[in-house]
C-alpha cells in the first residue's frame, strides 16, 4: 500500500457547532418551552451554552466515556446537549418519554446513566420511576431558575448550572468511533434494543442528508424538526442544519396542528420533518382553519408510509413537496430518501409523482441495499421481486449495546425486518414488515398497501390493516378505520371506495370502527390491534 498523505483529524460531532458558531454566527436559533416564553439566539450563543452546559456536566462528574440520559423534547436546551455531551467524549441516551415507565427505567438502567436531565412536564415520570434508577446520582431539570421544581428529586436547574459556568472549554479530541448517542428502538417485541451511534457516523450521516440529493439544505432554509430528538436524534436535523447554516426552530412537545401553523408562519419555516400522524393533524388543521403553511416547500416524511393522499395533497392544495424517507434507529436513521431524477421527469410531472409518492426513496451514497429469498440469495432489482431488505455502511449497525454479537452479519449486512423491492434505478419499496404481512392461501398481501389505499378514502383518519387467523385462509386482513372527528363512516362505503382499487382477494375480510393505537414512534400499534381482533375471523 502506498499510505495518502492527507490529514486524518477524527470527525466530531461538537465540530458541527463550532464550524457554525464561526461562518453562520448570527443564524438563528428559536425554540418553544415547556411553559416558558420561546427563547432565541444565534449559532455562536449556542455554542457558549454548549461549553457551559459541558463544564456543568462535567462538574458533576461526567467524564469520557459515561451516559447521561436526557428525557426532553425538542428545545433549544436538548440541542445544546447534543454537542455537549459527546463534545467531552460521553454518550447522550435520549430516553423516549413516550415509552412505558417500565421500559424508561429499562433503557436509563441499561445505558447506566449517572445523569438524567428532564423537562419540567416529566417532573412526575421521574418521580415515579426514581426507585427503581440504579444507576442516575444527579437530576436536573431543564428549566430557567424561576420555575425550577426540585420534586421529591432534588432536581437542580438547568439554567442556574450554566450560569455559573464558563462559556469557555477545551474541547478534548475525541476518538472518531467513540459512542456519542445511545438511541433505544422501541421494543415493540421484547426489551427496547440500544443502537450506540459513533461520532463518525453522526457527523457522515449529516453531511449526507443535506446533500441536495436528500434534503437539499442551504443557508436560506429554516428547519423544524417535528421528528423527536429522542427517536433516532430527530432524522440527524440537529447536525444536517448548522453544517448547512439553516436557522433551527424547535416546537417543544406543541405539535398539534395550530402550534405547529403559528411556527411556521412566524419564524418562516421552509423545511420540516416528522412522522405521518403529524402531518394527518396540520392538515386537517389547515383545512378547517382555511389557512396556507407560509413559506413551507418541503416535509420530510418517514416512519410509516406516507399516504398517497397526503403526498397529494400537500402539493396540489398547498405546493409543499414531499420528501418520503425510509430508515430506522439502526441506521441512524436515513437510509433511502425519495427524491427526483432526471430520468422520471422525462415522463413528465405527474408520473414523476406518481413514482415518488409510491416509494419510500432511492438509493443514498453511504447506505448499500441488497434483497434476499428466503435462502439468503440476492434477488433482482427489478420492481417486483420482493424479498428481506439488508443494508450496510458507516452509519449502519454492527451491534447492539451490550450484546455479545453482531447484529450484522460477516460482511456487513444488517437485515432490517422489512420486505422490500428495489427497481432498476434502485428505487425501493418497503411491501410490509416482515411480522405484519398477510399470508393468505399462501399469497401474500402487503398491509402497507392496503393501509395506503385506504387513506385515501375520505373520512378516513387512520386506517391500519392487519392479518387475522382464518380457517380456510390461515390469514385475512382485517381493516380498522379511525375516521377524523366528527365524521362517521360504515363497512359499504369503505369497501366500495376499495373495491375498484384493489384486486379483489385483497379485500378485507371485515371493517372495524375503533381508534387506532399508536407506538411510542408513532407507528400503528399493530401487536395491540393482533391481540384484540385475532377472534373476529373465527380462525
Ligand atoms: P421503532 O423503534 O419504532 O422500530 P424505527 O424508527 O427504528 O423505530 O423503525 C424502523 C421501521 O419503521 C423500519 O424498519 C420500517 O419498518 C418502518 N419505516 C420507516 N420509514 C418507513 C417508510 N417510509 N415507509 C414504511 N415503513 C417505514
Amino acid at each position: 500500500m502506498t499510505a495518502g498523505l492527507m490529514q486524518t483529524p477524527p470527525l466530531q460531532i461538537i465540530d458541527i457547532l463550532k464550524f457554525a458558531a464561526k461562518a453562520h454566527a448570527r443564524r438563528e436559533i428559536v425554540s418553544r418551552l415547556v411553559d416558558e416564553p420561546s427563547f432565541r439566539y444565534t449559532y455562536a450563543g449556542a455554542l457558549k451554552r454548549a461549553a457551559q452546559a459541558a463544564n456543568a456536566l462535567k462538574r458533576l462528574g461526567v467524564q469520557a466515556g459515561d451516559r447521561v440520559s436526557s428525557l426532553a423534547w425538542n428545545t433549544h436546551r436538548h440541542f445544546e446537549l447534543f454537542y455537549a455531551v459527546p463534545g467531552i467524549g460521553a454518550v447522550l441516551h435520549t430516553a423516549n418519554p413516550r415509552l412505558f415507565d417500565e421500559q424508561i427505567v429499562y433503557t436509563i438502567n441499561h445505558a447506566e446513566s449517572s445523569v438524567l436531565l428532564f423537562d419540567r412536564n416529566f417532573l412526575a415520570v421521574v418521580e415515579r420511576i426514581t426507585p427503581q434508577l440504579t444507576t442516575v446520582k444527579s437530576f436536573v431539570m431543564l428549566s430557567d431558575e424561576a420555575r425550577l421544581l426540585p420534586g421529591t428529586v432534588g432536581a437542580v436547574g438547568y439554567d442556574c448550572l450554566l450560569d455559573r459556568e464558563s462559556d469557555k472549554i477545551d474541547w478534548p479530541v475525541v476518538e472518531e468511533n467513540a459512542g456519542a448517542f445511545l438511541c433505544y428502538t422501541s421494543g415493540t417485541t421484547g426489551d427496547p434494543k440500544g443502537v450506540l451511534y459513533s461520532q463518525r457516523a453522526v457527523v457522515l450521516h449529516a453531511m449526507a442528508s443535506g446533500l441536495a440529493s436528500a434534503f437539499g439544505f442551504d443557508a436560506f432554509d429554516v428547519v423544524m424538526p417535528c421528528s423527536s430528538l429522542y427517536h433516532a436524534t430527530a432524522w440527524g436535523l440537529p447536525f444536517a442544519a448548522p453544517i448547512n447554516g439553516c436557522k433551527l426552530v424547535f416546537p417543544c412537545d406543541k405539535m398539534d396542528g395550530s402550534s405547529l401553523q403559528e411556527l411556521i408562519e412566524r419564524e418562516g419555516v421552509t423545511f420540516s420533518g416528522g412522522v405521518p400522524t403529524i402531518w394527518t393533524m396540520y392538515l386537517s388543521y389547515l383545512e378547517k382553519a382555511g389557512q396556507t403553511p407560509g413559506k413551507l416547500q418541503r416535509v420530510v416524511i418517514g416512519g410509516s408510509a406516507v399516504p398517497r393522499a397526503m403526498a397529494e395533497t400537500f402539493k396540489k392544495q398547498y405546493g409543499v413537496r414531499v420528501l418520503q424517507i425510509w430508515g430506522m434507529t439502526e441506521t441512524c436513521p436515513l437510509g433511502v430518501i425519495a427524491t427526483p431524477t432526471p430520468e422520471l421527469a422525462e415522463a413528465g410531472e405527474e408520473a414523476m409523482d406518481e413514482a415518488i409518492w409510491t416509494r419510500q426513496g432511492r438509493l443514498q451514497f453511504g447506505i448499500e441495499l441488497k434483497i434476499v429469498d428466503e435462502d439468503g440469495a440476492d434477488l433482482p432489482w427489478d420492481g417486483e421481486a420482493s424479498g428481506a431488505l439488508l443494508v450496510r455502511g458507516p452509519w449502519t449497525i454492527q451491534r447492539y449495546f451490550r450484546k455479545d454479537e453482531d447484529a450484522a452479519d460477516g460482511s456487513g449486512w444488517f437485515d432490517t425486518g422489512d420486505i422490500a423491492t428495489i427497481d432498476a434505478a434502485g428505487f425501493m419499496r418497503i411491501t410490509d414488515r416482515k411480522k405484519d404481512v398477510i399470508k393468505s392461501g399462501g399469497e401474500w398481501i402487503s398491509s402497507i398497501d392496503l393501509e395506503n389505499i385506504a387513506a385515501g378514502c375520505l373520512g378516513v383518519k387512520i386506517a391500519a390493516v392487519i392479518g387475522v387467523p382464518h380457517p380456510k385462509w390461515e390469514e385475512r386482513p382485517v381493516l380498522v378505520v379511525e375516521c377524523h372527528e366528527g365524521e362517521t363512516l360504515n363497512e359499504d362505503q369503505v369497501q366500495a371506495y376499495l373495491e375498484p382499487r384493489i384486486v379483489k382477494w385483497w379485500k378485507p375480510d371485515k371493517v372495524i370502527f375503533a381508534s387506532v393505537p399508536l407506538t411510542a414512534t408513532g407507528k400503528i400499534d399493530k401487536k395491540v390491534l393482533r391481540g384484540r381482533y385475532s377472534g373476529v375471523l373465527g380462525g
